[in-house]
């Protein structure tokens, strides 16, 4: 290969990329640049491990000048490198590296420029150095293999979703991030205005109202990759930015997006793992996903299904069952295999993990050997009945700890459904990993309304979401019952997507926003633009956003979104890299207008006397 013509992805300055070098390649003059990942001094020979984008090849300095301009060379030193492929003796093949076979014999070796002492090994594996650290320094961080393979699979996987929604005639569309609140249900992020001192923009939560009002323009498909802003409080592994796949759809039903959800996710594993993915994707009741796994976002790789045992205990004298029957509530159970042997300790362990959560404790009963019933909390109150029918009712076998929790029928459920979980991860059930088995599932069915703190109802989803047709004339009679046209889809445990068709009409809006006891000059004054252009022949029309984070830490098979996002944020909100966020100067708190009071309540920009919902539109 000619050194005068290079590929133009390696730059004017290089002939070839360190990592593609093979033993074909023997005998070629080769002029590489990069950092140097390592450097053994060998006496006279010094051997550097050149890296560069493509990977990583050896370089042999032998000679005088070379070896002399070798030796003052550092880890992470940027470097050009002249020389000649050579292939490498039998015995000094490294089978573990692409380049294995071969090394530069370098006849040139220039510093392109120096690295100061480094904060850490670069090579070094990333799960050896400190997050803050990791973060602090996330250039050096992204030097290394791993992670930055991570941000490679999150570019080849959002290369498939757009080639996917192009070929599906979806129109990208930006909406903008300064803008009024939206209705995803956290706090919103504000930005204070010079201009209109006293006004403030927020950052959207999601462009759900942008969307809606695209399709009342006549795009029918829309999609947009898009970051979101959701002022929450701070949990393991939640960004106060984050992307989605936003998409909305004209003329649709569910099926329309469960079609679509599955041509992107096949390419997407293709794409990113090689990986076929076998679509349809199974499907799921919301119900049945909280009564069998006692979760809206079930990981079905593994068994440990919940077991109902309220009929089992229905007649039963344990205190704790029959008050938690007698108040209508559920007694259920999760078998731990093999768990008869954890110690008094363990237990212990188990149920503060309960308490943790909030639950007032958890009931445990261990199956001996022989199948009768060993330790337990709860089994001493058993009738000769209970104990002799138990492990069959429970699905335990000799030797397995069934756990059991009594209580009102949700919390219940989710409690169980959560010690599901951590009991499997316990005991090894959950595979870790790129490979999969990855397990998608659509939920559907999800409901429309759930309790809030001061005793009213909130949308789940949100509040745009149309009633089951079952529901739509009667949802305000049981809120707590109601189900919506609403959908996630749940891979291995983790919600990837959700959405819902829309409502579209005034009147069944209107009933939804007195529900979540939203007024009309409330709803109004929220979202009166969107109310103001559902007035001009909205088309029937729903949507679903994919979490493009989460997708993408799945294929790299990490457990933290933060993996895949290049500058992300730590667990409690900061930037350690940037310092952001910082406070600000008296100068810049008042050029921003942030203690201004507006002189009067804000108009929306533009719109003169907008009038309100027009009485025809209740119909
Ligand atoms: N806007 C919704 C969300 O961010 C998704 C949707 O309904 O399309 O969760």
């Amino acid at each position: 290969m000619s050194t005068t013509n290079p590929p133009p992805m390696l730059g004017e300055m290089r002939s070839h990329g360190a990592g593609t070098l093979r033993a074909a390649d023997a005998g070629t003059e080769v002029r590489l640049a990069g950092w140097v990942a390592r450097r053994r001094d060998h006496g006279g020979v010094i051997f550097l491990d050149l890296r560069d984008a493509s990977g990583v090849v050896q370089v042999v300095c032998r000679e005088g000048s070379v070896a002399d301009a070798a030796h003052g060379l550092r880890d992470e030193f940027c470097v050009l490198v002249v020389g000649e492929v050579a292939a490498r003796p039998p015995g000094n093949v490294n089978p573990d590296l692409p380049t294995g076979e071969v090394e530069v014999t370098a006849s040139r070796v220039d510093v392109l420029s120096p690295a100061a002492a480094l904060p850490f090994p670069v090579e070094g594996q990333a799960a050896e150095t400190g997050e803050e650290a990791r973060l602090r320094w996330r250039y050096l961080d992204l030097r290394r293999a791993g992670p930055a393979a991570a941000l490679r699979t999150r570019a080849t996987a959002v290369r498939a979703l757009r080639r996917v929604m192009d070929d599906h005639g979806f129109v990208e569309v930006e909406t903008p991030y300064l803008t009024r609140s939206t209705p995803e249900g956290a706090r919103d992020f504000l930005v204070p205005v010079r201009l209109q001192p006293g006004h403030w923009y927020a950052l959207p939560q999601s462009p759900q109202l942008f969307k809606q009002l695209l399709m009342v323009a006549g795009f029918e498909r829309y999609y947009q990759i898009v970051r979101c802003f959701r002022d929450e409080d701070f949990r393991a592994d939640r960004q106060p930015e984050f992307t989605q796949l936003d998409v909305e759809l004209s003329f649709m039903g569910p099926e329309d997006v469960y079609r679509l959800g599955e041509a992107l996710m096949a390419r997407v594993w293709g794409d990113a793992l090689g990986l076929e993915v076998a679509t349809p994707f199974r499907r799921m009741t919301y119900a049945e996903a909280m009564t069998r796994y006692g979760s809206d976002k079930p990981d079905v790789r593994f068994g440990l299904e919940l077991v109902d045992l309220s009929a089992f205990f229905a007649a039963t004298g344990v205190g704790v069952f029959r008050a938690a029957l007698d108040a209508g509530g559920h007694v259920g159970a999760v078998r731990m295999p093999g768990g008869a042997e954890l110690t008094r300790k363990q237990l212990d362990g188990w149920i503060d993990w309960a308490r943790g959560r909030g639950a007032k404790g958890l009931a445990y009963v261990a199956i001996d050997p022989d199948g009768s019933i060993g330790r337990s909390t709860v089994a001493k109150f058993f009738s000769d009945a209970e104990a002799a029918g138990f492990a069959e009712a429970a699905g335990a076998e000799p030797g397995d700890l069934v756990f059991i929790a009594a209580g009102p029928r949700t919390p219940t459920l989710e409690l169980l459904g959560a010690l599901r979980v951590v009991v499997a991860r316990d005991r090894g059930l959950v595979p870790t990993g790129q490979e999969g088995p990855f397990e998608f599932l659509w939920v559907t069915d999800m409901p429309m309304f759930e309790p809030n703190d001061v005793g009213g109802w909130s949308a789940v989803h949100h509040p745009f979401t149309a009633p089951a047709p079952d529901w739509e004339e009667k949802f305000e009679q049981a809120p707590g019952e109601a189900v919506a046209q609403a959908y996630d889809l749940v891979c291995n445990g983790y919600e990837i997507a959700s959405g819902s068709v829309r409502i579209h009409r005034a009147d069944l809006q209107q009933r939804v926003f007195e529900v979540i006891g939203l007024g009309r000059e409330e709803a109004e004054s929220k979202f009166g633009f969107l109310l103001e252009a559902f007035r001009y022949g909205p088309p029937p029309h729903g949507g679903v956003a994919f979490g493009v984070d989460r997708i993408c830490a799945l294929l790299a098979g990490a457990d933290s979104i933060r993996e895949v996002i290049a500058f992300p944020k730590t667990s409690s909100g900061g930037d350690p890299l940037t310092g952001a966020p910082t406070p600000i100067t008296a100068e810049q708190r008042a050029e921003a207008g942030i203690d201004a009071r507006p002189a009067e309540p804000a108009p929306p920009p533009n719109l003169p006397g907008r009038e309100t919902i027009p009485d025809e539109r209740r119909s």
